[in-house]
C-alpha cells in the first residue's frame, strides 16, 4: 500500500483541497478530501489525472524535424511527406523501433500522458521479415520498460487504394490479409495485463476492403475493444471515396456499419455539417491530433459545431513533431480562433476553455484507450501527475484557471512527478530512465543513417 497527500487535486467533481489517496495493486483505494496528511504519506502539491494519448505511430519519433526542407519539385503536401515516411518505415526493424517507441513513450510520461494507444501497422521487420510479431514485442517492450499504459491497437493494411486491391510495394511491410491480421490481434492479446490492453483497428477507407472492415468491427463489438481507423485526413481521401463509394468518407462509414462509442475516428478532419452532426450523436470519439494535422497541412476540424451537437473528443500526438498534451490542446482552439477570428470557441459547457479541453479529451481519451474508469476516484488506476505549484504558470491562478494556465501560458510544463499504475514514472520533472531511453534512442539514430 502507497499512499499520497497533496494539497490541492483535480477529482472527477472539481478540485478539492487537502486529499488523500490510498493506492494499492496499482490501484487507487480510497480518496479521502478535506483531511490531513498521515507519516507515511508522500507529499505533492497539485495533482491532476494523467491524458492518454488516443493516436501515436511511434516510430514517426524518428521523422520530426527531416521533412521540413521543400522538395525540388517544390509541391508539398502530406502526400509527399508520406514517401519519406514509408522510406523510413521501410528501414525500421524490432531492435530500433524498441528504442524509438521507449524514447517516445518517456517523452510521452514526462509532459503528462499516461496512456497511449499505438495505432500500429508496421508488422514486419524489414530485416527478418518472418519472424512473427516481432514488431508488437517491440511495442510492448517499450511500454513495459518506459511503464506507460499501453492499448495495443492492431491495424489492418491491405491494399494501395479503392481501386488497387494490391499494397504497393513500400507498403509490403505493413500489408496482412484478414486472416493473418486476425491470427495475428488474437495472439496479441496473450500480451494483454493490468496496463496493457488490446483494441483493433483499420487503417482507413482507402485501405481495407468493405468485407474487411465489417469483420474487423464484428471482432471489435464481440471483444468490447476500442475500434480505431484514419477517417478524412486529407481531401484527396475524400474525393477518392466519393468515387469509389459515391460518400464523403463519414458519411459512408456512418451509413453502413454500427458506429458506437466503442469507436474512435482519427483525423475526422474533412466533414460537411451533416455529417458532424451525425458522427457527435453517434457517441464515438473523434481523435484529433492538432499539431500533426497542423505540420501535414490537413485542415481544420468542425470543432464548435462538432461540440455543441455533444462530440467526444480526444488527442494524440500522432506523428510526434510535439509531445505535449497542453500543446495540443492548445492549437485545438488556435486553429478555430486563426479560423473564425473569435475567441475561446471551445467554451460551451464551460466558461474556461482550457477546463473544458482538458475534461473533455481525459474523457474521450479514456474511452479511445477502452478504459472503464474516468480520472481520480476509488477503483480507477493510480495514473495520475504532479504538478509543482511553486512553479511560475501557477502562481496567481486558482481553482477558475489553473487549467487555462496550463493549456494558453506556454512555458516549460510544470510536471514534477507522474506515477502510472501505482508506480513513480517520472521523478523531479524527469522520467527514471531518461538516460538510458536517450542514448539508446540516439544510437539507434546513428545505425538508421541519414533520414531522407
Ligand atoms: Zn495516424
Amino acid at each position: 500500500m502507497t499512499s499520497l497527500f497533496a494539497s490541492k487535486v483535480l477529482l472527477p467533481g472539481g478540485w478539492a483541497d487537502n486529499v488523500r489517496f490510498s493506492i494499492e495493486r496499482g490501484l487507487i483505494k480510497a480518496v479521502q478530501a478535506a483531511t490531513k496528511p498521515l507519516a507515511d504519506d508522500t507529499l505533492a502539491g497539485c495533482v491532476i489525472p494523467g491524458l492518454s494519448n488516443a493516436h501515436s505511430h511511434a516510430f514517426q519519433r524518428a521523422l520530426a524535424g527531416h521533412t521540413e526542407q521543400r522538395s525540388p519539385a517544390g509541391h508539398d503536401s502530406f502526400w509527399t511527406w508520406r514517401e519519406r515516411m514509408y522510406e523510413l518505415a521501410g528501414r525500421v526493424n524490432a531492435e530500433a523501433l524498441a528504442a524509438i517507441a521507449r524514447q517516445v513513450y518517456c517523452e510521452m510520461l514526462a509532459s503528462g500522458y499516461t496512456a497511449v494507444a499505438e495505432f500500429h501497422y508496421l508488422h514486419r521487420d524489414p530485416e527478418n521479415p518472418d519472424k512473427q510479431d516481432a514488431m508488437l514485442q517491440a511495442i510492448v517492450r517499450a511500454a513495459s520498460d518506459s511503464g506507460i499504459r499501453l492499448t495495443y491497437v492492431p491495424v489492418l493494411y491491405e491494399r494501395a487504394g479503392f481501386n488497387d486491391p494490391e499494397p504497393a510495394a513500400n507498403q509490403r511491410n505493413f500489408a496482412m490479409t484478414l486472416d493473418e491480421f486476425l491470427a495475428h490481434r488474437e495472439r496479441a492479446t496473450g500480451y494483454g495485463s493490468e496496463s496493457i490492453a488490446i483494441g483493433i483497428g483499420a487503417h482507413s477507407l482507402r485501405a481495407v476492403s468493405q468485407e474487411s472492415l465489417l469483420e474487423i468491427a464484428r471482432v471489435a463489438a464481440a471483444n468490447n475493444a476500442p475500434m480505431h481507423l484514419h477517417i478524412a485526413e486529407q481531401q484527396r481521401e475524400v474525393d477518392q471515396c466519393m468515387a469509389a463509394y459515391g460518400r464523403r468518407p463519414v458519411r459512408w462509414l456512418l451509413e453502413n456499419l454500427d458506429v458506437t462509442e466503442h469507436w474512435c475516428l482519427v483525423h475526422a478532419t474533412h466533414m460537411d455539417f451533416d455529417e458532424t452532426v451525425a458522427l457527435a450523436k453517434s457517441g464515438a470519439v473523434a481523435a484529433l491530433c492538432p499539431s500533426t494535422e497542423a505540420n501535414l497541412g490537413d485542415g481544420l476540424f468542425p470543432l464548435h459545431d462538432y461540440l455543441k451537437e455533444g462530440g467526444r473528443i480526444a488527442i494524440g500526438s500522432d506523428s510526434h513533431i510535439s509531445i505535449n498534451p497542453f500543446e495540443e490542446l492548445r492549437w485545438l482552439e488556435y486553429g478555430q480562433r486563426l479560423a473564425t477570428g473569435s475567441r475561446n470557441v471551445a467554451s460551451l459547457r464551460d466558461s474556461h476553455v482550457g477546463r473544458e479541453l482538458f475534461s473533455r479529451s481525459l474523457e474521450g481519451g479514456a474511452m479511445a484507450c477502452g478504459q472503464s474508469t474516468v480520472g481520480l476516484e476509488a477503483g480507477a488506476p493510480a495514473d495520475l501527475v504532479v504538478l509543482s505549484d511553486d512553479d511560475p504558470m501557477l502562481a496567481g491562478h486558482n481553482d477558475e484557471s489553473r487549467l487555462d494556465a496550463l493549456v494558453f501560458s506556454g512555458y516549460p510544463l510544470p510536471v514534477e512527478r507522474v506515477m502510472v499504475n501505482g508506480d513513480w514514472r517520472v521523478v523531479d520533472a524527469m522520467h527514471v530512465d531518461r538516460d538510458h531511453a536517450r542514448s539508446d534512442y540516439a544510437a539507434t539514430m546513428r545505425s538508421l543513417g541519414a533520414v531522407r
